[in-house]
């Protein structure tokens, strides 16, 4: 044959150091060349250095003195990119134990040598390879169901898929009987006409039988050659090339890998994922019982009662003390128009304060509270305009006479209920429909008589609200809580109890007669439409927001005008906001301590992985991959594992927040959206997730990187 020098290795050296046992010289001052084809055996005792040879051959080590040159170019200056090249390029291994990935099939072991090389035709050469060593109908087996011969030729299969220069085996067949030995050397022996074959083994006889060539090591040194090679490497027309392919794993095959080493302890991972997720449950929804706070609690509850409007009703406070509410008067409104976020803000005049419609028939036995329910709190001056921007409905015409009104729905269903009866007079009649009412005469006082001229709607809400108001039943109360102190504000404050008048009416009636009330606050109530869309920021102004005791605010003392938003979500938040300041630091230690717990959990989850996958990681790397691959694949792995339980612990947390939610607020006796979960919650989850990850991955991480490839597969590392 005559074969052209491929490796030239001289006055090789390698020294293991270490503290326990010394420094052990492996190699010797090892000096040979080797061809470009053929099947050369190194024979020796176990210890006498043939590994190590092979090791440092095949770039998976590092050597202390002489030279290796390969196609002449000394491996020693190889940059550490050029190494990954070289071994995934020029080097093929075959180990003693296959290393094969257990967790893929046979093809996909194959296919990682190819993907390393960012190759194509991937499965027509995976077909043909394993053809080549007769397992054609194996290719979606996993490993475990194979034979240790058959293993051994997937791993030979793995080495030849490349079309390296050089395939290295180390002792292929020292854990096969001796018949499939036979065959994995006669495998080889075929391709050796090809390539050049470097076999180490202690096995005389089949060094005998199947080696062109059989050199002999004794403690690190050659002691026999059978026919050594004199040819120079530098006379050799080939010449190693390392930049022409870049190496690389795909990002499929890195997410395959990732998501593999996810589950490759299902139950730990499942036991793991499970703990985590209760954690991070646990967290969310109590991070955001923490959060709460008042204003948002309101927002919330105010958005759950879909009340159309805010009413804003003026109060003088001073710190810890109870407020006073006070009639407005233009002043404040045009100072408050001039605040609130809103393109309109309504007046409701004080003029009627709490007067009787004398129009309703009640009967003896309703009870005077019950009267005072359908009395108006308020006029106001109603055009199309209102009646659009609330989203509230008319039925019959808008006033525009002195002495017309529109009336509320909310009145109505008492007309309806009880019929009308004529003021100072005899006459009685019952109410069924809008036209029934419409044109009859309704009298505040002797005085002051309007004419039904429309019914307006108001949204009240009939459903909740409608059998205690119009029945006067208190039997559904009990899980609505505290429902007359609701009705209450929403009466008092609200907008259906108002009797609503024709434009200009205060101006023209009130001031121009001169019955304004004597302290020139006439204004009740101001309102604006809420459709639940706004912020709460749009709703409140200024400092002079509603009821929070605040020192800043309030200094001692001083008395301070607040313009309060009332109606029945207020009265609610209102009335728990005691409870919900101790619920909320309790939750806030729960925090704490869920988040301690949850970073534990991820740590330990995270820091066991890079372990486990040592000897994987080892054998991806004898095949080639890159140090930026192993890191790939850990970023996958713990990116799928991060990702996963922050989505799913988002969705779950926030559905828990409702749940607790729901039983908090029952405990509480009312109906009110405490807190609701938020982007805050989201990004704490994604904070401990991320940083308890690489906190437990890092250090593990690097160690892996700097370790040597051999190492890891021998998991001294
Ligand atoms: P062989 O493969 O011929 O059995 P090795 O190449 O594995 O021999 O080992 C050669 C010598 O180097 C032995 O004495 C062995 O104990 C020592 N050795 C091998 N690997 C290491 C290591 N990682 N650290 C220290 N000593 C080692
Ligand atoms: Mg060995």
């Amino acid at each position: 044959m005559a074969n052209e020098t491929l490796i030239e290795v001289k006055n090789l050296k390698k020294i293991y150091k270490s503290r326990k046992a010394g420094n052990v010289v492996a190699l010797n001052d090892v000096s040979f060349a080797l061809p470009d084809k053929g099947m050369v055996f190194f024979l020796g005792k176990s210890g006498c250095g043939k590994s190590t040879l092979l090791n440092v051959l095949g770039g998976l080590d590092s050597f202390d003195g002489g030279e290796i040159i390969v196609g002449g170019r000394s491996i020693k200056n190889f940059t550490s990119k050029e190494s990954d090249t070289y071994r995934n390029e020029y080097i093929g291994f075959v180990f003693q134990e296959n290393n094969l990935l257990d967790g893929y099939t046979v093809a996909q072991n194959i296919g990682f040598a190819l993907d390393i090389k960012k190759q194509s035709g991937y499965d027509d050469k995976v077909n043909s390879v394993l053809e080549s060593v007769d397992l054609k109908d194996f290719a979606d087996r996993k490993p475990n169901s194979l034979s240790g011969g058959q293993k051994q030729r997937v791993a030979i299969a793995r080495a030849l898929v490349k079309e390296p220069e050089i395939i290295l085996a180390d002792e292929p067949t020292g854990a096969l009987d001796s018949e499939t030995g036979e065959e994995v050397f006669n495998l080889l022996k075929e391709i050796s006409t090809q390539k050049l074959i470097i076999v180490v083994s202690h096995d005389r006889l089949s060094a005998q039988k199947f080696g062109d060539r059989i050199i002999e090591l004794k403690d690190g040194k050659i002691i026999l050659d059978s026919s050594p090679l004199n040819k120079s490497v530098e006379s050799s027309a080939q010449s190693l090339k390392l930049n022409a392919v870049k190496s690389g794993l795909p990002a499929k095959r890195v997410f395959s890998l990732g998501a593999g080493f996810l589950v490759a302890k299902p139950i730990r991972f499942a036991f793991c994922a499970l703990i985590c997720l209760i954690a991070f449950c646990c967290l969310g929804v109590s991070d955001a019982f923490s959060c709460y706070n008042k204003s948002d609690a309101l927002f919330q509850t105010m958005k759950l009662y879909s009340t159309p409007y805010i009413s804003y009703v003026k109060e003088k406070r001073q710190l810890y003390s109870n407020a006073a509410i006070l009639g407005a008067n233009y002043d404040d409104y045009v100072r408050c128009k001039s605040e609130v976020n809103s393109s309109r803000l309504d007046i409701i005049y004080s003029y009627y304060y709490s007067v009787n419609c004398e129009n309703v028939d009640f009967s003896e036995e309703v009870d005077v509270s019950v009267k005072q329910e359908f009395g108006f709190k308020g006029f106001a001056e109603i055009d199309e305009n209102l009646a659009r921007d609330y989203g509230y409905t008319l039925y019959g015409k808008y006033p525009t006479a002195s002495d017309e009104a529109v009336i509320t729905k909310y009145l109505f269903n008492a007309y309806k209920k009880y019929g009308y009866k004529e003021y100072r007079g005899n006459g009685r009649k019952s109410i069924n429909s809008y036209d029934d009412l419409i044109g009859q005469e309704i009298c505040i006082d002797y005085n002051t008589r309007f004419k039904v001229s429309g019914i307006l709607d108001t949204k009240f809400d009939e459903e909740y609200y409608g059998d205690y108001v119009y029945n006067n039943s208190d039997e559904n109360v009990g899980s609505n809580g505290d429902i007359n102190g609701k009705m209450f504000v929403l009466i008092e404050y609200g907008m259906h109890n108002v009797l609503y008048l024709a434009p200009g009416y205060y101006e023209n009636e009130i001031v121009a007669k001169g019955e304004q009330e004597s302290d020139g606050q006439d204004i009740r109530v101001m309102c604006c439409p809420f459709k639940g869309d706004a912020s709460l920021d749009n709703i409140r102004f200024g400092e002079k927001h509603f009821a929070v005791d605040d020192e800043d605010l309030y200094p001692h003392g001083e008395w301070y005008d607040v313009y309060e938003i009332l109606n029945d979500a207020t009265r609610v938040v209102d009335g728990i906001d005691g409870n919900m300041s101790f619920v909320k630091i309790l939750f806030f230690w729960i925090s704490i301590g869920t988040i301690i717990l949850s970073a534990l959990f991820v740590l330990y989850y995270s820091s066991g992985v890079v372990s486990e996958k040592k000897k994987d990681l080892g054998v991806l790397r004898a095949l080639g991959a890159s140090r930026a691959d192993v890191i790939k694949i850990f970023l996958a792995e713990n990116g799928i594992f991060v990702v996963s339980l922050v989505l799913l612990a988002t969705i779950f947390s926030a559905v828990g927040v409702v749940i607790v939610n729901a039983n908090l607020a029952a405990t509480l006796g009312v109906s009110a959206v405490l807190v609701s979960y938020t982007i805050r919650q989201f990004a704490i989850l994604a904070a401990i997730a991320v940083g308890a990850v690489v906190v437990g991955i890092i250090i593990p991480l690097i160690k892996l990187l700097c370790a040597k490839p051999v190492d890891l597969i021998a998991g001294r590392k």
